[in-house]
């Protein structure tokens, strides 16, 4: 029964469980597809503003570049008017002017720097990287280390070829993309981070600390795939392509994600906490009604016949009903059972009297026939009255002592009262009894075979005595005091429930057809004056009493068996005795 209660309980737990599981799921799944939407989106965006920037970075150079490649422009003209100061102040001055922030020409043959915006002690030195302008002729950006006073800095660059004067020569023009340029990149387009890649080169990254902290140094790691969503934009081109890498925090989506996790943790408790207390109530309602169901049930099955399913703890009307219906037809099989041992009884009594009637009648004919005898004797003066008187008195006084004992005999089993059962072994207590009947016959062997274990019967310890000194006498006489007594004593299913069984078998003359019929019906014996023919009927009526049954049988030792069945369980619900 414990399992139907946690049968319904797993139920609903499963069922919540289910629930919220799924919901999580669901919710959690439409929560991080519109997140990483959204992100998606905004990188969309950050990438065509960059674009946009380089872009407009691009045509800014190009402008410059024009400028300065102009053979009748300033740059040219500042050469012509003559000396390295004129065309520094010159480039310095465009720098100022903050549209670029790297500015050089070189002679195109001998890569001779003619004139630098940053450096003046670079004039006249040549350029490092004349062989890449040279080999890269004709791709209009590059992003290149320049040297800088503190070292080298990437830098979009673009660079075109001219003339100053005879002069040829390649002007070069960039914007830093080192860290500080990123940085300022980074915050006007408002992503988390921005990166500059190169082949075998760590990547340069602006963002901030705890982000590139988490991400490291290199962009293609799986740290950096998972805590980002990346967009990257090919920049510059030659033989050192470059990429620029907007990154978006993706960590807020996990943190969103976590809190539904946690919420849906926190719901899902309480719910399992509600379902079981809700699923123990439910329970109760269903599963405590069918237990004291079961309960009455098994009790009135084992034999109590006043077991009741108790009422009122049900909180469902058709387990009530159904409860209800039980009971009343529990009390519909308890009177019907005590009509049926009332009209027994009274059946019983009129056999009875009817027995009596017929004993009494036995002893009266031959006293009536003595006293005739003495009357006629004394009416004829016969000399030999006297020993006809002694002779006819002897018989009427046999006759009276039998009838005492008829009387004596039937006070006994009239008066024989309510069993007051008590906890006893069965084996102990035939032992006793046969001891008291059988130790005195020498030529009597007595078996015993008692089943090892056996439970303790709930009985009339007098009344027992009775049944089993009926039937151990019984035995001794069927067997004229010489031959084999065998008592059994073992557990029997009783009408479906435990019992107890007890056999007392004889190797005596047996029972005959005629005889088997009439074995336990008050006053029959085959033993005429000697019996009273009560000793099986008193055995009969305590048996039933005591809720059991009795039955004469075939001995294996050639004689008769008696078997009595007893239950093991208190029998209640015995009805009272005597009419
Ligand atoms: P009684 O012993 O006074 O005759 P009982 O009621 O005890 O009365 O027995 C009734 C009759 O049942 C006996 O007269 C006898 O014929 C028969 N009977 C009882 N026990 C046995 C037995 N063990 N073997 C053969 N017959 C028996
Ligand atoms: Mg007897």
């Amino acid at each position: 029964m414990t399992s139907l209660r946690t049968w319904l309980v797993g139920a609903l737990l499963v069922v919540v469980l289910m629930a919220v599981a799924g919901s999580t799921a669901t919710t959690m799944n439409e929560v991080s597809n519109r997140l990483e939407e959204d992100l998606e989106g905004e990188g969309r965006r950050a990438l065509s503003s960059l674009r946009a920037e380089l872009q407009q970075t691009g045509a800014a150079l190009d402008n410059e570049l024009d400028q300065l490649l102009d053979p009748r422009g300033p740059a040219a003209r500042a050469d012509a008017a003559g000396g390295a100061a004129a065309r520094y102040l010159y480039a310095a001055g465009r720098l100022e002017a903050g549209r670029v922030d790297l500015l050089k020409v070189l002679e195109s043959d001998s890569g001779t720097i003619l004139m630098s915006g940053h450096w003046p002690a670079t004039l006249g030195v040549v350029d490092a990287g004349v062989t890449r302008y040279r080999t890269d002729a004709g791709t209009s950006a590059i992003v290149v280390d320049e040297p800088v006073s503190r070292g080298a800095a990437a830098s979009l660059q673009r660079w075109g070829t001219g003339r100053w004067g005879s002069t040829p020569v390649v002007a070069v023009v960039g914007r830093f993309l080192d860290e500080d340029a990123l940085e300022r990149m980074r915050a006007r387009l408002g992503v988390d981070l921005l990166a500059l890649c190169r082949k075998g080169a760590p990547c340069l990254i602006a963002g901030g600390e705890e982000l590139t902290a988490a991400i490291g140094a290199s962009m293609s790691t799986p740290e950096a795939a998972a805590r980002l969503s990346r967009h990257p934009l090919t920049v510059g081109q030659g033989s050192s392509p470059a990429e620029l890498i907007v990154g978006l925090d993706r960590s807020p989506i996990e943190a969103v994600k976590a809190a539904i996790r946690r919420r849906a943790l926190g719901v899902g408790s309480a719910s399992v906490l509600l379902a079981l207390a809700v699923g123990f109530f439910l329970a109760g309602g269903v599963v405590r009604p069918v237990e004291a169901l079961a309960r009455a049930a098994g009790d009135l099955a084992g034999g109590d016949l006043d077991a009741r399913a108790e009422t009122g703890s049900g909180r469902i009307g058709e387990l009530e009903g159904l409860v209800d219906a039980f009971n009343s037809m529990a009390d519909d099989i308890q009177s019907s059972q005590e009509k049926l041992v009332q009209a027994e009884r009274v059946a019983a009594w009129r056999e009875i009297a009817r027995g009596l009637a017929h004993e009494l009648r036995n002893p009266l004919t031959p006293i009536q026939a003595a006293m005739d005898v003495m009357r006629k004797a004394r009416r004829l003066d016969r000399p030999d009255f006297d020993d006809i008187l002694e002779e006819q008195a002897g018989a009427v006084i046999e006759e009276v002592i039998r009838l005492k004992k008829l009387s004596d005999s039937f006070a006994q089993f009239a008066r024989l009262p309510d069993p007051e059962p008590e906890e006893l072994d069965l084996a102990e207590l035939v032992d006793r009894t046969v001891a008291l009947y059988a130790s005195g016959d020498e030529e009597v062997t007595i078996d015993r075979r008692y089943a090892t274990a056996l439970p303790a019967v709930s009985v009339d310890r007098a009344q027992i005595q009775t049944v089993v000194t009926n039937l151990v006498k019984n035995a001794l006489e069927a067997m004229n005091h010489q031959g084999r007594l065998l008592l059994v004593i073992r557990t029997d299913d009783l009408e479906g429930r435990a019992g107890i069984e007890l056999r007392v078998e004889d190797s005596g003359h047996g029972i005959p057809e005629d005889v088997r019929t009439k074995l336990f019906t008050p006053y029959f014996t085959t033993k005429g004056s000697r019996g009273t023919g009560l000793g099986l009927a008193m055995a009969h009526r305590i048996v039933l009493e005591h809720q059991g049954t009795i039955e004469a049988a075939e001995s294996e030792l050639g004689g008769a068996a008696f078997v009595i069945r007893l239950p093991v369980r208190r029998p209640s619900g015995a009805a009272p005795p005597g009419p």
